[in-house]
């Protein structure tokens, strides 16, 4: 459900025609509906109800501070993946006592920021990476409260570059390491453990993968609780899909039904890192037609949002449904909408039956809230685009377009 709504044949975000904010601000465009994104919170939040659970936005699915502040605002908290993100989220006035760590490779740098600004949970990966945080602990004269990142060994079947809970994936610690490490972790002064973690990976369209890895370690979080360990924490990860363009993905109660049934004799507190679910459709792209191309094998549509701005398709293959802003009627034609970045992987819409535009004319790439902005780079030196956040009949830009001289900020000719 998203507030993405056609009125009077023009595509709205809440209460605002899109095509106001494309005229005011240019393209490309990045708008958000904060309607939908409360509400998918809320949705996620009360399909657990009453069992207790922390709600840690991933962050890297969009980092903008707009989104992070909305989602402080309705008490949720945030699953980080680097330093710059702590720091993200502490700008937008996140609270650092609801913030997870994960991450393969913490720097020391990285570590000492997080313990002292208080975080929740470190979400460990590796044996070395325990060693590394107790000596930051002892050096802090804290203990840094951690959880162990587990491998399940469960194919979550999805696109192989967005799965992470497989043996040969380079998350985790292997499933049967856990139990020596946490005994090792009794022995460290720096360190105290506080829970248990698995992540198997993203767009996840189906509960048995979800149900498989959390039976596991659910089993091993209460193996580890007879055996003594202080758990208090049980981090479910994220990765619930969300509909591009056919996909069912378990609904939001679906998926709490099968993490409370997976989970329910562990009397843990549950964490749980949605990104995709609850910002993907939350956000389009707007972008402008530039010009139209017919080659002998096919119709082009050059568009002025590329590869840079949404990355998605380029490196997944990912399908964005493309809406224009203003409705329009005529015969559809086969295109491939593509950007101005060169390379031939920048097709941002593949063999799409469109009605053929005129150059100038709007669409909305659907669906571009994920993993859009944030991957969004100035490759080809392209600025990055604009964000704009809608709130019912009001808007306002909440990341400003790069301007040419933030391209070279911080060079030296
Ligand atoms: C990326 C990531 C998530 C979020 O994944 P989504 O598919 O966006 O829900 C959660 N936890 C960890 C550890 C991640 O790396």
């Amino acid at each position: 459900m998203n507030h993405f709504v056609w009125r009077k044949g023009v595509l709205h975000a809440e209460g605002v025609p899109l095509t106001a904010i494309a005229d005011a601000v240019g393209t490309p465009t990045y708008v958000y509906s904060s309607a939908t994104l409360t509400r998918h919170f809320r949705v996620v939040s009360e399909a657990f109800g009453g069992a207790p659970h922390l709600i840690c936005y991933s962050v890297k699915a969009n980092s903008t501070l707009a989104i992070l502040r909305l989602l402080a605002g309705l008490g949720g908290g945030f699953d980080i993946v680097s330093g710059g993100e702590l720091a993200r989220v502490r700008q937008a006035g996140g609270d650092a006592g609801k913030t997870v760590f994960a991450g393969v490779g913490k720097t020391q740098e990285e570590m000492e920021a997080a313990l002292a600004a208080g975080i929740l949970l470190f979400n460990v990966e590796s044996a070395e990476e325990l060693e590394a945080l107790d000596a930051v602990g002892r050096r802090l004269g804290r203990r840094a409260p951690f959880a162990l990142r587990v491998n399940p060994d469960v194919d979550a079947r999805t696109h192989r570059y967005i799965s992470t809970g497989l043996k040969t994936s380079k998350f985790g610690v292997p499933f049967e390491e856990a139990v020596a490490l946490y005994t090792r972790a009794k022995k460290l002064k720096g360190v105290r453990a506080a829970g248990l973690d698995c992540h198997i990976g993203s767009q996840l369209t189906q509960s048995s993968p979800v149900r498989a890895a959390l039976t596991k370690v659910a089993g091993l979080y209460s193996e580890l609780k007879t055996q003594g360990h202080p758990l208090a924490y049980l981090d479910v990860g994220g990765g619930l899909g969300i509909t591009y363009s056919d996909e069912t993905p378990p609904s939001p109660e679906e998926y709490a039904r099968t993490v409370l049934a997976a989970t329910k004799d562990t009397g843990a507190h549950l964490i749980l890192e949605p990104g995709r679910a609850l910002v993907g459709n939350a956000g389009v792209l707007l972008t402008r037609v530039l010009y139209r191309k017919r080659t002998p094998a096919k119709h082009f549509v050059v568009v002025d949002a590329g590869m840079n701005d949404l990355l998605r398709p380029a490196l997944y293959e990912a399908h964005h449904a493309m809406q224009p802003l203003v409705k329009r009627r005529g015969k559809a034609v086969e295109v491939d909408v593509v950007g101005p970045v060169c390379e031939s992987t920048d097709v941002l819409a593949k063999a799409r039956p469109l009605v053929l535009p005129q150059a100038g004319e709007l669409f909305a790439f659907m669906s571009a809230g994920a993993y859009g902005m944030s991957m969004a780079s100035n490759y080809n030196s392209r600025p990055r685009p604009a964000e704009v956040m809608v709130d019912g009949d009001a808007w306002r830009v909440v990341r400003e377009r790069e301007r040419i001289e933030d391209l070279w900020r911080g060079e030296r000719a």
